[in-house]
């Protein structure tokens, strides 16, 4: 085997790479493998944002791996730990030396008859069996950023989160963030404290609810139990409650709604609108539901350091944004917390025997391989929980694969076209804008197992753990399948 070619190539050096990478080592030690990461550092999300108050919006107690337990008194962590958490854990397993910084994946092409995969990089070709794509879900080189008439006439600065000037001082300046996400609910309290004011422009608004930023309960385990013993308490029950709560909001909707309400109203002075700017006219959880740790945005509100706008934007002026109620909100900053762009397999182009695949035009397999491409996984976490919880499966799923493969001889596992199934939705199943702007980047979820992608860990842990991993699945040995076949098989 020549230095360039691999076992396995893990595309990505962040929070999934570094799991997959771990899992590997430990549950295949004869595949040879590197990680290739278009970066120059390990971290992904962790290290590329770095905006003020940058937060995980999921407690760490299942954003963390299942063999690595978080430590730390926060359950709600700000980014700087989440990389150094991340780095840890490359630095105690031995993978740091595996990582191929500065080598972004253009493209990769199948061929069937040496069964192997070409990965064309930043860097030249490498060739591996199995191609693990653990590439994140956004194009990393641009965000979702509208555009408005006007934008050249302001004055001021504009800002989009994921390119943060890293020494912006706002120190005393009026701000405005557009937007009503994650990213705009963590800014306006974190710039509000040094700020002469902060205002979140938005144009509809978010179902929010406030969580205390430390786990009372995990930091009595932690102090009375060994650290694993604990962590793996504290995740259960995590899971446990926020799998009931999704359940609820699915099942109640309108309870859920009263009672997400209900607490607003306990965060906010008593003449607050809560109709017009909390109130929104989709269910919770039909869009991500945004996590206020400790209140912190309620009480820059109710301090008067912030307020909630909810209008539309007409234009951008010399001294702000004029509304289409014609008000102006002047600024000194404009920061356009629009969102990200959605990217399939980290935006490399695949061939399979010489023809282009989309992602978009497959069904996902057990959400993590793709109809007619072989020997290709992909992690992809929760939407409705944290995302560790299923790369985490995915990557014991791929080893037990691999595994599987090694010891019947196989050289090839392709997910078959499933011509019974129907694609019922995107496998990203949330009506937020930015899924729905990408719906071209998303493979499609079917009616049917092993073809549904589900929002339910404890499913996904019987099935990804213990469910077999020739469930429809077709094995082949390099060069006996005609490339026609593997391309018939598809379509
Ligand atoms: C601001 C923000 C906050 C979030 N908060 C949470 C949260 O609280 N809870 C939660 O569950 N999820 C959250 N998410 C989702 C988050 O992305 C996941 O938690 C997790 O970090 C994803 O890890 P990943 O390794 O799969 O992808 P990423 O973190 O996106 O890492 C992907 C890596 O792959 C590399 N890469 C991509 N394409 C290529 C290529 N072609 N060639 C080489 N390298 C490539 C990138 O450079 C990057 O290092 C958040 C996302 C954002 C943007």
């Amino acid at each position: 085997m020549s230095a360039m070619d691999l076992d396995v190539i893990i595309v990505g050096a962040g929070l999934s790479g570094i799991g997959a990478a771990v899992h590997l080592q430990q549950n295949c030690p004869n595949e040879t493998y590197a990680i290739l990461e278009g970066r120059d550092a390990i971290g992904g999300t962790w290290d590329l944002f770095r905006y003020p108050g940058i937060r995980s919006d999921s407690d760490m107690y299942t954003l963390g791996y299942r063999f690595k337990p978080w430590k730390a008194a926060k359950a709600i962590a700000d980014g700087p730990s989440i990389r150094a958490y991340i780095n840890e854990t490359a630095a105690e397993h031995g993978i740091t030396q595996h990582i191929r910084f500065g080598h972004k994946v253009i493209a990769a092409s199948w061929d069937s008859a040496t069964a192997r995969w070409t990965v064309t990089t930043s860097k030249g070709p490498l060739t591996c069996r199995f191609l693990y794509m653990c590439s994140g879900y956004y194009n990393y080189g641009q965000g979702h950023r509208p555009t408005w008439e006007g934008e050249g006439d302001f004055k001021g600065q504009i800002i989009h989160p994921q390119f943060w000037p890293e020494h912006l001082d706002y120190t005393g300046k009026r701000i405005v963030v557009i937007g009503s996400g994650a990213t705009a609910v963590t800014l306006v309290p974190a710039m509000a404290s040094t700020a002469a004011h902060v205002t979140m422009l938005q144009r509809t608004p978010t179902w929010m609810v406030s969580r205390p930023s430390s786990d009372a309960i995990a930091n009595v385990l932690k102090a009375m139990l060994p650290a694993q013993m604990a962590y793996n308490i504290v995740r259960w029950k995590n899971v446990t409650l926020g799998q009931y709560f999704y359940r609820q909001t699915r099942n109640n909707p309108g309870k859920v709604r009263e009672l997400l309400l209900k607490r607003l109203a306990k965060l906010l002075p008593a003449d607050y609108d809560l109709e017009t700017h909390f109130t929104p006219g989709y269910n919770p959880w039909d869009q991500r539901l945004c996590l206020v740790p400790d209140a912190d945005l309620f009480q820059a509100l109710s301090s008067g350091k912030a307020s909630i706008v909810t209008d539309q934007i007409d234009r951008f002026e010399a001294a702000g944004i004029r509304l289409r109620s014609g008000k102006l909100l002047e600024a000194d900053i404009i920061v356009t917390a629009t969102g990200l762009k959605l990217e399939a397999l980290g935006g490399m182009t695949v061939t399979v025997d010489g023809e282009v695949r989309r992602t978009a035009d497959s069904l996902a397999y057990k959400g993590m391989m793709f109809s007619g491409i072989p020997n290709l996984a992909q992690s992809f976490g929760y939407i409705n929980a944290s995302w560790t919880l299923r790369s985490d499966l995915i990557a014991d799923y791929v080893c037990r694969l691999l595994n599987h493969m090694r010891k019947t001889g196989m050289d090839i596992a392709t997910p078959p076209p499933a011509p019974d199934v129907v694609p019922e939705r995107l496998a990203m199943d949330l009506a937020s804008g930015y899924v729905q702007r990408g719906a071209d980047a998303l493979p499609r979820s079917g009616n049917r197992a092993p073809w549904v992608v589900t929002a339910d860990y404890k499913y996904d842990r019987r099935e990804l753990l213990e469910g077999p991993v020739t469930d429809e699945m077709t094995f082949a040995k390099a060069g006996t399948v005609a490339p026609e076949r593997v391309l018939e098989a598809a379509e």
